[in-house]
């Protein structure tokens, strides 16, 4: 079964809440011509994102985060991006010596031994490369939703980082039945993750299928205990001007905590989830029915 035959649920007002999006868009792509850039997750609401961008040919430019540790299925999608839309997605990547820096001295997974050295891990893939891309740009657009965690249950649709720059989540209201029925009514390309039971998909070593019954970001950074798992980039936003330095460059400590093997942490959990209707940020067993909803192309 796809992620669109288990997830995809049409909803009332659906039309209403794509409008709206649209009308997000088009409105920031005028006042921010030539300085407003998607910041694409790669995620199917990156994709609904970028998506709309190309429909409705809004002149806004589209990156993502190419942290060199992605899925293979990650960076397919962005050649099944380009292919579909007859455009070049911006990669912005970390800083080579800062990443040989930090495996040289913390090895090439230690973001299982400490909540310190995972941060330090997503400052110098993720945090210091949005910068970067961030530099020179007025505005940005991130397809974060208010479903997808307790943690995000207010994300308005326009903000401001902590530079002054606007910063747009045109779905903040849609629900993923919503992004499923979009993706299926437009044969939009999705990340084939997905269909293995990641709803939300980040580096290949700090992602997991969930099992029922858990959060739609279950399966990000899961050995952790804080309950605010986000990797840096929406709770902590970042200077325009690139830093100098990161947490791994200034070098952290590693503490003597019981480490997680990545043969245990990357075992992925039993089959059925589907999305809780009420509140969408939880799996059941029972999935939701496909009626309506078109097969797409893969
Ligand atoms: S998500 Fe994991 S691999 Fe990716 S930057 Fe963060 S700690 Fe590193």
């Amino acid at each position: 079964m796809t992620a669109i035959q288990r997830y995809a649920r049409p909803s009332p007002h659906f039309d209403e809440r794509v409008a709206h999006a649209v009308a997000v868009l088009q409105s920031a792509a005028a006042e921010h011509a030539g300085a407003i850039v998607q910041s694409s997750s790669l995620g199917v609401e990156a994709m609904v994102l970028t998506d709309l961008i190309a429909a409705h040919q809004l002149p806004i430019a589209v990156a993502t985060l190419d942290t060199g540790r992605l899925h293979a299925e990650t960076l397919a999608l962005i050649t099944r991006i380009e292919q579909r839309y007859g455009i070049v997605v911006e990669r912005w990547q970390p800083r080579d010596e800062a990443v040989i820096r930090f495996v040289t001295r913390h090895g090439v997974d230690p973001m299982y031994r400490s909540a310190e050295l995972r941060r330090a891990c997503c400052d110098l893939r993720k945090v210091e490369p949005l910068a970067r891309m961030l530099h020179g740009r007025s505005a940005w657009i991130t397809g974060r939703r208010r479903q997808q965690s307790a943690t995000r249950d207010a994300v308005p649709f326009h903000e401001h980082d902590r530079d002054g720059r606007l910063k747009l989540n045109p779905l903040a209201d849609w629900s993923w039945g919503d992004v499923w029925h979009y993706v299926a009514s437009r044969d939009v390309p999705y990340n084939e993750l997905h269909d293995r039971r990641f709803p939300s998909i980040g580096c290949e070593p700090c992602t997991r299928a969930i099992a029922d019954g858990e959060d739609f970001r279950a399966g990000r950074w899961w050995w952790e205990n804080d309950e605010a798992r986000e990797c840096g980039l929406h709770s902590k936003p970042h200077s325009a001007a690139p830093a100098a330095t990161s947490r791994s460059e200034a070098g952290v400590v590693v503490p003597a905590q019981a480490h997680i093997g990545a043969a245990d942490v990357k075992a992925a959990p039993a089959a059925g989830r589907s999305q809780n209707a009420d509140s969408g940020l939880h799996v059941q067993a029972a999935p939701a029915p496909a009626a309506r909803v078109a097969q797409p192309a893969r």
